[in-house]
């Protein structure tokens, strides 16, 4: 029902507005532009710049715009002679203290002050010739400087961190003409929480803020910040170049799955710089990561030729030899065994038209399912666990719901570190009053500020949420109405629930039962409950059983298929869910369609002109037991680091060390490229075009902003390549025509084309060309009908502590690195943050094992033994060890457990019984110590 609008007077034109609008809101609204420095939509209004001020008609003063409301029959002039002049003065005090050379000097589209200056004819200040102070750059760090000459005090950074980012990095400080903003305790940048994510940068509206210069270009280039924060009419397909000679190419992150959009700023061929857009899922917010971490792509480590092993040695080759000797080996392989001795492991980093081609390549022209991608080691649980309960395995809702949830449980997720900006979207709820639950073993960022933390014991999410849903029936705060029309399986559920008192679960989950029951009584509470979880949750051997009893709290308290509920699963990589959708698993073609259903495989037979096998392929972990025990005898690897990534690294390279035949191609010589018989050169995301699938199901196009290095090609053009020489002729012209075969055999695909895409893509289903997408799922009917409620049971992780073990370590992601550290480790800016690797050690067990702080510790698991530095922190608990997993030089995968969920074979990557002693190493000696065996 569209609601009253309230009519008013704009420069004699009427005007409607919402109730509640202010009349700078009701004005853009209108498309008519009103001056503001210090106004953002993004956050409470402050009205200290006073350049927004305007005329109400019969009022003795003038008005902030931005925090006058509109009332019904308002009279308001935005440019009458009176405002004109106030506007001016204001411009001149601006100008009193600021460096006024540099600011006509600088792009105009930069600096929005001097946007205004020059719309109202102000060069210089009439007030000039006074005291003027100056300050030192503060700039000692990588990523940008603040030079509070050109501060005007707007408070745009001081409200963006302490209400969006949460870092608190700012504040007004001293009084009158020592008023200034400090960071930290006026100590700088580099000695405040500043964690660098440059959203302060993106909104400071006169150039105080900027990245550092890069590669000999003017910093200028990439602030921006006022202009570009909100966007000209047109969005992100307009964006156009901010200074001469400098191109600006819209695109999407490659760095985590929440899809941020970005502009690469492109100078003579080389990437200078990036700046946020405003995409769907950011809306111009981004992270360190995004933001300054592009700098990856012009690494000289960058592979610029193909490699083939001659006498032992990896050496430069040409494409012919390269591609001839794959084609060779992989048909003889296969001619002497069978298709199925060959496997093939996809990219969660390329796009989905190369994820598309991957597995066709390994189908169609190869003859296996043997084809899986790293969800395998991430989500695969999330696939079989949520397509049971609700018909599909992907996020139900979409980011921008979080900021009107009245709930947001967070369970499994260090979401500030491993998804940020999707952190941010949660701090923008909490500040509208959403209550923030966080389950996890450590304590994280998003602790500190979370409503009620249960510090659960690792492993034991099933009891604890079990607990949590008795206390919901038993309180009767189930929502029945929505059991009985969309769910089944119901009463089984509520016979199992019945022992897991919250005293029962309090044993075993450590969490004290009257915070189960708080937790629960506030989930259950609200209509607008919503539950985002991560590999805290999958990476167990019960993983699929965490997913879906995840997936029963939010059925029995319909907290599904409506706005602001549902179950996000956070997808690591950049396009681990494209990878999915794209049919990089072994039971199911693209759009989830399993290979022994009736009439697809014969639809795909048609569409690709070749038999297809009907047996499902070999997953990940069990591609390397095949290759151990002499089944699998040639792996083609794109863009994955599986001498990182998987668990129990001793074992992956004995796998290795068994293939007749491997092939890596990537961007770096990662660990596992070293090892390959032949190494093919990459493109990055930023030297193709195509597109990935964000967390939320969403389909963005990414394009070319620069070439590739050398003879480096984009990986769908080498696919291609590959399968033309092994019989399978495939050829396209551009990744856009790859998509339109995408969509002509998946149904979720089916109206996705690039044209289509524009700035905000497509959500799937999007199953014709005039579909707009799905914005949430299983509104009135669950993908699969019914919701299926499942009875789940605790279940103990595989390898528990014992006397030889006493510890459960844990491993994750940290917030300046990224997988392992192929891309974020050749970024200047964030390795020189976040070189080494640590392990998290709790005070008293530190005291106890005679380790000091910053000392190298040995931490040995039944699999391996890695020597780390200890960081001694009650982030963890006493009998709990945390390691980051990015780092070669002491790889947590040496350490971790490869026992799989027995449903989705995902390995046990979150829990491992583990010992841990201090090292012989003196300190001093500690530095790049290698991951080792035992
Ligand atoms: Fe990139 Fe993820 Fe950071 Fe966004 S949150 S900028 S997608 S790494």
């Amino acid at each position: 029902m569209r609601q009253q609008m309230i009519e008013f007077e704009l420069d004699g034109r009427p005007i409607e507005a919402e109730p509640g609008m202010t009349v700078l809101q009701a004005t853009k609204a209108s498309g008519i532009h009103i001056p503001h420095l210090c106004y953002h939509p993004m956050f409470s209004v402050s009205g200290c710049c006073r350049i927004c001020v305007v005329e109400v008609e019969g009022g003795p003063k003038l008005l902030a715009a931005c925090n006058t409301p509109v009332t019904p029959g308002l009279k308001v002039q935005t440019e009458s002679d009176r405002v004109v002049r106030a506007r001016r003065e204001i411009l001149h005090l601006y100008l009193a203290n600021y460096p006024v050379d540099e600011l006509f000097s600088e792009p105009a589209s930069a600096n929005k002050l001097r946007t205004y200056c020059e719309k109202y004819g102000v060069t210089s200040s009439q007030y000039a010739g006074g005291e003027v102070r100056h300050y030192e750059t503060d700039g000692d760090n990588p990523f940008f400087e603040r030079n509070l000459d050109k501060c005007i005090l707007c408070e745009r950074c001081v409200r963006m961190c302490d209400e969006v980012v949460g870092a608190h990095v700012y504040d007004m400080a001293f009084r009158g003409f020592d008023a200034k903003i400090i960071a930290g305790m006026d100590t700088g940048l580099e000695d405040s929480p500043c964690i660098f994510c440059g959203n302060c940068i993106t909104v400071c509206p006169t150039g105080a803020l900027e990245p550092v210069a890069r590669l000999g270009v003017s910093s200028t280039i990439t602030s921006g910040a006022a202009a570009s924060s909100e966007p000209a009419p047109g969005g992100r397909a307009g964006v156009q170049p901010r200074i001469d000679g400098v191109k600006e190419i819209p695109t999407i992150c490659p760095y985590c799955g929440v899809g941020c959009a970005m502009a690469l700023q492109v100078d003579r061929g080389r990437i200078v710089g990036c700046r946020p857009l405003d995409g769907p899922a950011n809306r111009t917010l981004m992270c360190v990561k995004g933001r300054f971490g592009w700098d990856f792509a012009q690494h000289p480590d960058r592979l610029t030729t193909p490699l083939i092993r001659r006498h032992g040695r990896l050496e430069p080759a040409s494409w012919d030899e390269a591609l001839d000797r794959i084609a060779s080996r992989l048909g003889s392989i296969r001619e002497k065994n069978s298709p199925d001795a060959i496997c093939g492991i996809s990219s969660s980093k390329c796009t989905n038209e190369e994820n598309y081609l991957m597995q066709k390549l390994m189908r169609a022209a190869i003859g296996t399912n043997n084809i899986d991608n790293s969800a395998r080691l991430c989500h695969a649980s999330t696939v079989t666990g949520l397509s049971a309960a609700f018909g599909s395995g992907a996020a139900t809702n979409t980011i921008a719901e979080l900021e009107t949830a009245g709930v947001i449980l967070i369970s499994g997720s260090n979401t500030l570190e491993a998804h940020p900006v999707i952190g941010f979207w949660v701090h923008r709820a909490r500040a509208r009053g959403a209550k923030i639950i966080v389950v996890d073993p450590r304590r994280t960022p998003m602790t500190d500020e979370c409503y009620l933390h249960l510090q659960i014991a690792p492993g034991t999410d099933v009891p604890l949420y079990n607990a949590m849903m008795h206390v919901i029936l038993d309180e009767g705060l189930e929502d029945r109405e929505f059991i009985e029309k969309r769910t089944e399986g119901f009463a089984d559920l509520e016979a199992v629930l019945v022992d897991y008192t919250p005293e029962y679960a309090s044993r075993i989950c450590g969490v004290d039962p009257d915070q189960i029951r708080l937790a629960a009584r506030t989930y259950a509470s609200s209509r607008r409950s919503t539950i985002l979880y991560a590999m805290g949750m999958t990476q167990h051997t019960h993983g699929t059983d965490n997913v879906v009893t995840i997936a029963n709290l939010a059925i029995i308290t319909g907290n599904v298929g409506r706005p602001s509920t549902g179950v996000y699963p956070l997808r690591g990589q950049n396009n681990v869910q494209g990878a999915c959708d794209m049919g990089c698993l072994p039971e199911l073609y693209p759009g989830y369609q399993h290979v022994m259903r009736a009439g697809v495989r014969e639809k795909f037979e048609s569409a690709w002109s070749r038999k297809l096998s009907a047996e499902p392929g070999l997953t990940v972990m069990e591609m390397f037991n095949g290759a151990l025990q002499g089944k699998i005898k040639a792996m083609y690897i794109i863009g994955e680091n599986p001498m990182l990534s998987n668990p129990d690294l001793k074992s992956v390279r004995q796998a290795i060390d068994e293939l007749e035949f491997l092939v890596v191609q990537d961007i770096f010589l990662t660990e596992t490229a070293e090892l390959a018989d032949v190494v093919l050169p990459a493109a990055t995301w930023a030297e193709k075009e195509g597109t990935f699938a964000n967390t939320e199901r969403r389909v963005q196009l990414i394009q070319k902003a620069v070439e590739p290095p050398g003879q480096a090609r984009a990986d769908w053009e080498i696919l291609c390549e590959v399968a033309s020489r092994l019989g399978y002729p495939m050829s396209y012209g551009s990744a856009a025509e790859i998509m339109d075969e995408i969509a002509s055999v998946t149904p979720y695909y089916g109206g996705i084309a690039h044209d289509r895409l524009g700035t905000e893509g497509l959500q799937w289903p999007c199953p014709t060309k005039d579909h707009p997408g799905t914005v949430f799922l299983h509104h009135e009917k669950f993908s699969r009908g019914m919701g299926l409620i499942h009875r789940v049971e605790y279940r103990p992780p595989a390898e528990v502590p014992d006397d030889n073990y006493p510890f459960v370590l844990i491993t994750g992601r940290i917030y300046y690195q990224y997988h392992t550290g192929s891309m974020s480790r050749r970024s200047e800016g964030l390795e020189s943050v976040a070189p080494e690797c640590f392990i998290e050690v709790h005070p008293r067990t530190a005291g106890e094992l005679g380790i000091e702080q910053g000392e190298l510790v040995r931490v040995a698991t039944r699999r391996g033994e890695v020597e780390v530095k200890a960081v001694i922190t009650e982030r963890v608990g006493p009998k709990v060890l945390f390691m980051p997993f990015h780092y070669s030089e002491a790889a947590a995968n040496w350490l971790t457990n490869p026992e799989i969920d027995e449903k989705a074979k995902i390995p046990e990557l979150k829990y491992c019984a583990a010992s841990l002693r201090p090292a012989s190493a003196r300190k001093e000696e500690f530095g790049c110590l290698a991951g080792r065996l035992t």
